[in-house]
């Protein structure tokens, strides 16, 4: 076996290794081919996956402002808007646009969903509604965080608590606000100064978390002695679900010493729900909604 391949190796070079030569040139060109494929194949898969992962972004993106810009939802709440743009002067938000825009916030969670006069709620928002005790209506998700903070309260002694005012259409929205302004207007004040002193307590449709119905009003019995006022802060059933609130998701929305930043006045009565993790945060900060979502 040596000898017989050292003997081929040597001398007979000239007539084997042209067999064994193309056997080789085959081969080198098979490998170079199986290589060659590879490369290709890999760089493909690599070209694929990029694309992979930037279609879908610039499709959510256009999805997103296919629903941010559809016109029908700014149209219908264009004219309580326009007539409410110039109030805010003295307020450093006074220079956002007046027309609101439609969910223009960073977050897809419902109940962070941001409502305000910059922030309108889009009109094909659509809510499953529960009746809670005393007869109004909340989105079905905080029916039990609701139940559950009402119920506490009354086992603190304040019994009688209970929601007065939970979800409302827009169109009620759009009434309470007219029945408003037609009294001031009756008392003698022009026309427009009594809708702006009116959207302050009053949100303008679609631009009220009751319109969502992730908020409510709350009775509690000092409100039979001083109605909807800032002197419900000092009193101790009102106190209670100030200080409680967050246990149960809830937060203060209208605070006191964030009125130019909410562009609401402030309500001791008026909770909305966030969920727990927010609500901590929240309350425990001393700050409001769009500070929370950076959106102040
Ligand atoms: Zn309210």
């Amino acid at each position: 076996m040596t000898q017989s391949g050292r003997g081929s190796s040597g001398p007979s070079r000239k007539r084997l290794p042209i067999r064994q030569r193309r056997q080789l040139l085959l081969l080198l060109l098979a490998v170079v081919l199986i290589v060659v494929a590879a490369v290709i194949g890999i760089l493909v898969a690599m070209d694929r996956r990029q694309s992979e992962t930037q279609e879908p972004i610039s499709t959510t993106l256009s999805e997103q402002e296919g629903q941010l810009s559809t016109p029908s939802s700014t149209e219908g709440i264009s004219e309580p808007e326009s007539t409410s743009s110039e109030p805010t002067s003295s307020e450093p938000t006074s220079s956002k646009p007046s027309g609101g825009q439609v969910g223009n916030y960073p977050t897809q969670d419902w109940n962070l969903i941001l409502i305000n006069k910059q922030n309108l709620l889009p009109e094909d928002y659509t809510v499953d509604l529960v009746t809670v005790s005393g007869g109004q209506r909340v989105d079905a998700r905080i029916v039990e965080p609701l139940t559950d903070m009402l119920n506490a309260a009354r086992q603190a002694g304040y019994s009688g608590v209970y929601v007065m005012s939970g979800y409302r259409t827009p169109a009620l929205s759009q009434a309470l606000i007219d029945k408003e302004v037609q009294i001031r207007v009756n008392q003698g004040m022009d026309e427009q100064a009594a809708y702006e002193e009116v959207i302050q307590a009053i949100a303008p449709p679609y631009t009220s978390e009751h319109n969502a119905g992730i908020a409510v009003d709350i009775y509690a019995p000092s409100y039979s002695v001083y109605g909807f006022s800032p002197a419900l802060e000092n009193q101790a059933d009102y106190s209670w679900f100030k200080e409680h609130c967050a246990e149960y998701g809830f937060i203060l929305r209208y605070p006191k010493d964030k009125v130019a930043v909410t562009q609401y006045q402030f309500e001791p009565w008026h909770f909305r729900y966030v969920g727990q993790e927010a609500a901590q945060a929240i309350m425990s900060q001393g700050i409001c909604l769009e500070e929370y979502l950076g959106q102040a």
